[in-house]
């Protein structure tokens, strides 16, 4: 039989027969090493330990001591023994999609005689500790398509998956009666399922779309170790008090209610103070840094878009226009690009004048699909923070720079520390998304490239996730749920300029193109409300909080005067400020302002009006400090102005 070389990780070699498996690699170094073997890695890839190796290449044993970084087949296995287990509880069920995703796994399933609620969980949970603790082998056997067919017979979706795979051999793993594939690479044994939990029920689409059936999926982690368990349980459990979508409720900031508008969200007073106070900022922070703020209309004949091009490329992302029955079209805009270009082209433009930097908190509209709707965080009708600037081709570099670092400076006053750069480029393969002109893009590309590299700033390179229009600086942030998100984003574009024939008068009395950046600094309100309540914990910096402070007079009838002087004193500097006299005890009030996460809780009795004091407990603190009022106020109102976050 051939030889094949396997390299171990310290550079040693050895020969082996060829389909040597990764477990006889194992056995041919310690008896002890085969029992601990979980997976293995065949050049740098993971496999099962059954696989057999056909030709030379490095290797890597898996054990269970090993630190919880090759989860994958850890997750596979559990999503095996959920299917086994299900598969004997409900012999009627029919099994879809089976994922390893991030941080564990889910199985789609669908039981017509009763769906698998929350609470079945527990019971599905002893099942599959029972059929772990039985022990068992898995086998690991490659079917052609024809004979996998037979074997799901009945079990209509896993037939549709199997229509889909490319290849004619299908993998195919066994427990007993039981068989299933798409989980590769998995462990030798059941029982290398250590701790495991199911988490959750959700209802998805088969293959996500709306017009498929509802499916329910099951979710659920695995590990080596309880306490790699456990930390993750109390990840999750953190991720879950840091939801904005939680934290909104509680907070009063925002609903959405589907049955009147599915992503369409209603801003509450306390959530519309923390947008308002936002917008405010980045007006003030863009003017200040030459941009000129101007509105526009959120409507427009389709014939914008069409000349634009978004008809053409971002069409299913757009409501679909309205017909005013007399031959005209209007569209809800799902970008303001084309608004500020007709403001550029209101009037001649000079190259002295160049850049010319307009901005707008423009509203804007977009179809996106109901699976991807998420409180603030994905929504059909939202306000970006949208600017467009158009320079001449020789201030590129630095104009994007000059963003860069406006962008870097907002960034420091939310706060915001944990965030990456990627840069999007276009795929070359998608000419139906992307606009043709390699040229264009290539020299786009480069240009962002080497600006960033000027900068000496760290970024990732992506391709496929550039705007149709031309490459892009994307800044990525994780949500509270771990997915990442695109928060701001600096885009060059080549592209509409030449589309709407823009103009300026150059040096030479020849009339030029511009070219358009397009930058978005803080993203929509929508997105960027839900990543500040969820990166605060709603504790909301004082100059964002929608009640900078809450005032309790120990005794209406002795100290609400005394209280009213100190309100009015904040008011006067147009701090958020109010009483509480209510009829309920002192200890209640504080703590509710606590829960409300409320910056300054101010008790005012006998003692603080005799002295002219304040009771000042700051959000999160066990006790209070005495202050003079008006040194309190003075504090207060430094610190809103400075936006510090302590
Ligand atoms: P995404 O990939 O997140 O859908 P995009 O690349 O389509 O965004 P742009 O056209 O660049 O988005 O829009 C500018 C910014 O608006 C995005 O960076 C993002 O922060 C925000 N944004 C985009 N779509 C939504 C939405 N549906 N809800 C809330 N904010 C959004
Ligand atoms: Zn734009």
């Amino acid at each position: 039989m051939a030889e094949i070389q396997l390299t171990f990780p310290d550079g040693t070699k050895k020969a082996f027969e060829q389909a040597t498996s990764l477990l006889d690699v194992a056995k041919s170094i310690s008896t002890s090493l085969a029992k601990k073997a979980i997976a293995g890695k065949f050049n740098g890839e993971l496999v099962d330990l059954q696989q057999p190796i056909l030709e030379d290449g490095a290797i890597e044993i898996i054990t269970k001591d090993d630190k919880a970084t090759d989860l994958m087949a850890i997750w596979n296995t559990a999503a095996f023994v959920l299917a086994a287990t299900l598969d004997r509880a409900y012999p009627e069920m029919q099994f879809g999609e089976v994922h390893a995703t991030e941080d564990g796994f889910f199985y789609d399933t669908e039981n017509e005689a009763g769906q698998v609620a929350v609470t079945d969980l527990p019971d599905i949970k002893k099942a599959m500790s029972k059929l772990i603790q039985a022990g068992g082998a898995i086998e690991r056997v490659s079917l052609d398509k024809a004979a996998a067919k037979a074997l799901f017979a009945g079990q209509t979706y896993k037939l549709a998956l199997l229509d889909e795979t490319e290849t004619d051999q299908v993998l195919v793993y066994k427990l007993g009666d039981f068989a299933d594939f798409g989980l590769a690479p998995m462990l030798a044994k059941v029982s290398d399922v250590k701790v495991f939990e199911l988490l959750s029920v959700a209802g998805a689409y088969w293959q996500g779309k709306s017009s498929n059936k509802m499916l329910q999926r099951i979710y659920g982690t695995a590990y080596n170790k309880q306490a790699d368990l456990d930390a993750d349980l109390q990840r999750r459990q953190e991720a879950k008090e840091r939801d904005h979508r939680v934290i909104g409720n509680q907070l009063d900031l925002f609903f959405v209610d589907p049955k009147v508008g599915a992503g369409l969200p209603y801003w509450l007073p306390n959530g519309a103070t923390i947008r308002r106070s936002i917008e405010r900022y980045i007006i003030d922070k863009e003017v200040a840094n030459g941009y000129e703020h101007v509105y526009t209309p959120i409507l427009a004949n389709l014939d914008l878009y069409k000349q634009s091009g978004h008809w053409d490329h971002y069409r299913e992302d757009m409501f679909p226009p309205m017909d005013m029955g007399d031959g005209e079209m209007l569209e809800l805009r799902p970008m303001n690009c084309p608004s500020h270009i007709q403001v550029y082209k209101h009037q001649p433009r000079s190259y002295r004048e160049l850049p010319i930097r307009l901005a707008e908190l423009g509203m804007m509209h977009r179809y996106e699909k109901s699976g991807a709707l998420s409180g603030l965080q994905r929504v059909r009708e939202m306000t970006l923070n949208d600017g467009h600037t158009f320079v001449r081709p020789d201030q590129i570099q630095d104009e994007f720079k000059s963003i860069l670092k406006l962008m870097i400076e907002v960034y420091s006053d939310f706060n915001i520390n944990d965030y990456t750069f990627r840069l999007s480029y276009r795929d070359p393969a998608n000419t139906e998304k992307y606009y043709a002109d390699d040229e264009m893009w290539n020299k786009a590309q480069t240009m962002l490239k080497g600006a960033m590299d000027d900068l000496g700033l760290d970024y990732v390179e992506a391709e496929g996730e550039a705007a149709f229009y031309g490459p892009k600086l994307d800044v990525q942030t994780k949500t509270a749920m771990g997915n990442e998100e695109t928060l701001s984003t600096i885009q060059l574009d080549f592209m509409l300029p030449e589309r709407f024939e823009l103009q300026y008068v150059g040096e030479d009395g020849e009339m030029h193109r511009p070219v358009m950046i397009h930058r978005g600094l803080v993203s929509t309100m929508e997105r960027f409300t839900a990543y500040l309540t969820e990166i605060y914990k709603g504790a909301f910096p004082t100059w964002l909080a929608p009640t900078q402070a809450v005032i309790i007079p120990v005794k209406n009838e002795l100290h609400y005067d005394y209280a009213k002087n100190v309100k009015d004193a904040m008011i006067k500097h147009g701090l958020r400020v109010r009483i509480d006299d209510r009829n309920e005890k002192m200890g209640y009030k504080i703590r509710e302002a606590q829960t409300s996460k409320i910056p300054y809780t101010l008790v005012v009795g006998d003692q603080e009006v005799a002295d002219a004091t304040v009771s000042v407990r700051k959000y999160g603190e066990e006790s209070a400090n005495e202050e003079a009022s008006d040194m309190f106020v003075d504090a207060i109102v430094a610190e809103v102005g400075n936006y510090s976050r302590d």
